[in-house]
């Protein structure tokens, strides 16, 4: 179990030794970056944190050296059915691609979530939920947790659910949320949580890539102070996917009126009411699958990236204690939505394997004001809090004050995840939200990763804003060049990853060859993270950003592919692309060029249908903010689109386009550039 933290005198915010030092990084950082800041580790972090500087070099030393040894004792951080014998089985080799991490050894998650602490934990609180409304709060102990989950994962097996079966779960950030996916667990279902957010079309899809015969939903979501239609979406979806989805489970949030069908919806509370609350958790090979999660389909049709039992426990605990510095007794909040993995790795499996207490909230950061967030914090004193770049982009935009009306003392330690965070906003949440006293950890990892890879250890690791810094245990970074040719010292590349950690995704679902293929084709061997990034002289890796065209949208993720698919959907719409530009609040805003089809004029009124339109076939996310009608878009001779013009365009930097030379008509160009929408 974790060490409790002993309340000392580091805790206040006076105190000299835990006051973060910053200097200058001077040519230490390489040339680029020469003026970044430095935040050295407070002496006080480094005596209390899980690790200081000397224990994550021995210890990440010796989880690549001899990951056997280590992930053999790191591994009995879960509890096992059955012991595993066998540690790592894993291949990169090209068309051989296999991840076995733990692989004779037998478990539950839900278990190990729940069950296990009950000894000493079933009076404390599992989960805290705080509503959209401030009025509404609720303490859930790991005694009514273990209530609730044995109950519903009873519904699931009355309903015909069985070991491993898909339960798609489209629920808004409520606690049945987590009592549907730790029900799936103990049941050994898996389940597929998609964003409540997303349109019926998106949920369609994503009920038929996994085909589940049980659909669990609620009448309507609320987020800040709106109603969300999420019955009505997935009545929607159903009818675009008739005859998968046999039982339809509607969990009660608003009361709002809704269609109901009689012999395939069934109530949430009704059932859970009838069933028993004893239910064991089943074992489950390590290697057996807990969720499966789509992604945003940057190329192509999404993915259902499926993560597994016991590796991905282990990793998600493992991560959450470590860089987040948990100790027993703090309260921890993550502000992520279940329907990201964000969510399901660090509201959920990381910090209940961990026996921590939780918090879940329903909001948004803005509602009823800009000061929420902070409201939350002091309310529940959390002492670790982990948000988003966009949205401590969008409330620096409102302003120090909303901030500064709350107390915040209770704050430890801030994280952040999801894209780069930009030193100004670094600077601001450090200064700002943490009063100069917390450190920040910049987490980069991916939903294929299922936990954080590189980020900073807060005892053990001097700050660069900007920076996601070094590599977590037994995660071998390695920067190559286009060739694949690994770069050394301080250089700027792609990142990859040269061997497996427990946690990574064992495979696309029904589709190994598409896994290989998407992820470790282009640099036979390793897995590509589709990122790029600079490491500076110090080692620190800088996440640059996409190799290939994603947009990150007020931190959502969306393939362009995916709001061109939508657009030309559009009758009226030959052809379209999309690309990002930055956006103050948003981070990205999405620029979309269109083609229309001969007989159809450009105007205002089709400029707002179209956006009407995408908002419609994804969701209001996918809404493009430009739209510039283009008579003819600028292609390579062999057809592709060259979408890096594009972006200049759109982000008015036409004088730096660069070579145009292979383009097949170089004149379109000019169109596109005499019509753009400047955004400056
Ligand atoms: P898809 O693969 O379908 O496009 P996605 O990549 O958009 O899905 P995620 O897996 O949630 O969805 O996002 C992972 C990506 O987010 C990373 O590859 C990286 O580009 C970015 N990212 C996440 N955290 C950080 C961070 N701390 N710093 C920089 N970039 C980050
Ligand atoms: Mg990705």
């Amino acid at each position: 179990m974790l060490p409790a933290r002993v309340p000392s005198a580091d805790d206040a915010s006076s105190d000299q030794d835990n006051r973060i030092a910053v200097r200058r990084g001077g040519s230490k950082v390489g040339t680029e970056k020469s003026d970044t800041l430095i935040h050295d580790v407070p002496a006080g972090w480094a005596r209390r944190a899980h690790a200081d500087a000397a224990k994550y070099s021995s210890m990440y030393a010796s989880s690549v050296s001899t990951p056997d040894a280590f992930w053999a004792e790191h591994g009995k951080r879960i509890d096992w059915i059955k012991p595993f014998t066998k540690v790592k089985n894993t291949s990169f080799a090209p068309g051989k691609v296999s991840i076995k991490w733990f692989e004779d050894g037998t478990t539950n998650v839900a278990m190990n979530c729940i069950d296990r602490h009950l000894a000493r934990r079933a009076g404390q609180v599992a989960i805290i939920w705080e509503g959209d409304d401030p009025a509404e709060s609720r303490h859930i102990t790991y005694a009514e947790l273990h209530d609730q989950v044995c109950r519903f994962a009873n519904v699931l097996k009355s309903h015909g659910v069985k070991k491993g079966d898909t339960v798609t779960i489209y629920l808004p950030m409520i606690p049945e949320a987590a009592y549907a996916m730790l029900a799936c667990a103990q049941i050994g279902a898996v389940h597929s949580i998609v964003f409540g957010g997303f349109s019926p079309d998106a949920l369609a899809g994503r009920i038929e890539g996994c085909q589940s015969k049980v659909l669990v939903t609620a009448d309507e979501g609320l987020r800040g102070g709106r109603k969300v239609p999420l019955k009505v979406n997935a009545d929607d979806a159903l009818k675009k996917v008739a005859g998968i989805v046999k039982t339809m489970i509607v969990v009660k949030r608003t009361g709002g009126g809704i269609d109901w069908v009689d012999g395939r919806d069934v109530w949430y509370a009704d059932e859970v009411a009838k069933a028993s609350a004893d239910c064991a958790p089943v074992e489950m090979n390590a290697e057996d699958p807990l969720f499966l999660l789509y992604t945003s389909g940057s190329t192509g049709a999404p993915k259902g990236v499926v993560h597994s039992t016991g590796g991905y426990l282990v990793f998600a605990s493992m991560t959450h204690q470590y860089l987040f510095d948990y100790h027993d007794g703090d309260i921890y909040w993550c502000t992520a939505d279940v329907g990201w993995v964000t969510g399901h790795s660090y509201i959920v499996y990381g910090p209940l394997a961990n026996g921590a207490t939780t918090l879940m909230f329903e909001g948004i950061p803005n509602y009823p004001s800009t000061s929420r967030f902070w409201q939350v914090v002091d309310k529940h004193k959390v002492n670790i809090f982990y948000t988003a770049p966009t949205a401590i982009r969008s409330l620096m935009g409102a302003g120090e004050e909303p901030v500064k009306q709350t107390s915040r003392a209770s704050l430890r330690l801030l994280g952040s995840v999801g894209e780069p965070i930009n030193p100004e906003a670094w600077d601001w949440y450090h200064r700002v939200v943490g009063d100069g006293r917390c450190p920040i950890v910049d987490t980069w990892w991916q939903t294929e990763t299922g936990g954080i890879l590189i980020s900073p250890l807060p005892g053990a690791t001097a700050l660069k804003p900007g920076s996601a810094t070094l590599p977590f245990f037994g995660v071998m970074p390695e920067v190559v060049d286009a060739s694949g040719a690994v770069l050394t010292g301080a250089c700027e590349g792609n990142l990859v990853i040269a061997d497996s950690w427990p946690g990574q995704m064992r495979t696309v679902y029904g589709d190994h060859e598409r896994f290989m293929q998407t992820y470790f084709a282009t640099y036979p061997g390793k897995y590509f993270t589709g990122d790029g990034c600079r490491r500076d002289a110090d080692g620190y890796y800088w996440i640059t950003g996409r190799v290939d065209d994603v947009i990150n949208v007020s931190g959502h993720r969306m393939g362009t592919a995916e709001v061109e698919s939508a657009l030309v959907a559009h009758q009226k719409v030959s052809e379209a692309a999309v690309v990002g530009f930055p956006h103050d609040i948003k981070g990205q805003g999405i620029y979309a060029y269109v083609t229309l089809m001969s007989d159809a004029e450009p105007s205002g009124e089709l400029r707002k249908e179209l956006v009407a339109w995408v908002r419609k076939e994804i969701g209001p996310i996918a809404a493009p903010d430009v739209i510039q009608f283009a008579p003819g878009l600028p292609k390579t001779r062999s057809g592709k689109i060259m979408r890096r013009i594009l972006r200049k365009i759109a982000e008015d930097e036409v004088g730096a386009l660069g070579d145009t030379s292979t383009l097949a008509d170089p004149a379109v160009v000019d169109d596109l550039i005499k019509n753009r929408h400047s955004q400056k």
